[in-house]
């Protein structure tokens, strides 16, 4: 039998050796075997708990109970995570110099965590706190969350996850260089993305409609595959991540 994801995968080899500019865009499918379910779909994050509390006005007028959701979403269960074999390829592909940078809608850290620098990240990030008054920004761990609500310890004004919440915009410097990013390549690879959360969703066909060849890594066909996906490598990122490790090890 011929297994096609494995000559995807040689085809995609040979088009990141060859690039100028490599990007690659991220989705909460790149960590699912680290263990951080996505939020929707059948085991959804959102099928247990209500996305209220990431609603700022509703965090606003309770922040004690959507802290207790919060902390134990994102720091409870998120916290325990370590970066998977995608995080890891994709870390050293830009240690080879293959890899310019990471877009990612994820909030986890995970490549950080892996060791990759270039990191855009679309949505913020869980790891950081941000005070809601006076905008200081604090490491969760110096943050006590033993008492909820957390405070600022110079404004005590309620500090918020430095992700974005619903309704807020994204990131003024992380969406000027994911532009940037998106339009400078020429290989754009997607790993675990639906394609269906507005405005990141439409950096891949940024980056088509710039010229640039799009791989995708998915175990199921996204909004993207018959669109704009030059590339499919079908299969779980974690486990196709380790493939591409072998090749770069070669
Ligand atoms: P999504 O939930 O819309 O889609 C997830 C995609 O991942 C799907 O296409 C699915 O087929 C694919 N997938 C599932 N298992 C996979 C695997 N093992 N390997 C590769 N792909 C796999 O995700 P999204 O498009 O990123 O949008 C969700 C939004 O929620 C994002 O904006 C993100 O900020 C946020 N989110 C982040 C995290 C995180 O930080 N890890 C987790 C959940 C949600
Ligand atoms: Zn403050």
């Amino acid at each position: 039998m011929i297994d096609l994801s494995q000559r995807n995968i040689e085809k995609a080899i040979e088009k990141i050796k060859n690039a100028k500019h490599v990007t690659a865009f991220t989705g909460a499918g790149i960590s699912v075997e680290s263990g951080i379910p996505p939020f929707r779909g059948a085991n959804g994050i959102w099928g247990k708990y209500d996305p209220k509390v990431l609603e700022l006005s509703y965090f606003f007028q309770n922040p004690e109970e959507s802290w207790q959701v919060i902390k134990t979403i994102f720091y409870e269960f998120f916290g325990k995570s370590s970066p998977n074999n995608a995080h890891i390829w994709l870390a050293e592909t830009e240690k080879q110099g293959l890899l310019k940078a990471i877009i990612t809608q994820n909030i986890d850290n995970l490549h950080q965590e892996a060791g990759s620098k270039n990191v855009y990240e679309f949505h913020g990030n869980s790891k950081t706190l941000v005070c809601t008054k006076c905008k200081t920004k604090l490491p969760i761990s110096k943050v006590n969350l033993d008492k909820l609500p957390p405070t600022c310890d110079k404004c005590k004004s309620v500090l918020k996850p430095d992700f974005i919440f619903f309704g807020e915009g994204i990131p003024a410097e992380a969406y000027q260089k994911s532009i940037i990013e998106t339009q400078t390549a020429d290989v754009f690879i997607l790993i675990g993305t639906s394609g269906s959360v507005v405005p990141a969703s439409s950096l891949p066909y940024e980056a088509k409609k710039n010229g640039a060849l799009i791989i995708e890594i998915n175990p199921e066909k996204s909004n993207y595959t018959d669109e704009i996906t030059d590339i499919f490598i079908r299969g779980k990122a974690g486990e196709i991540g380790e493939r591409f490790l072998k090749y770069l090890k070669q």
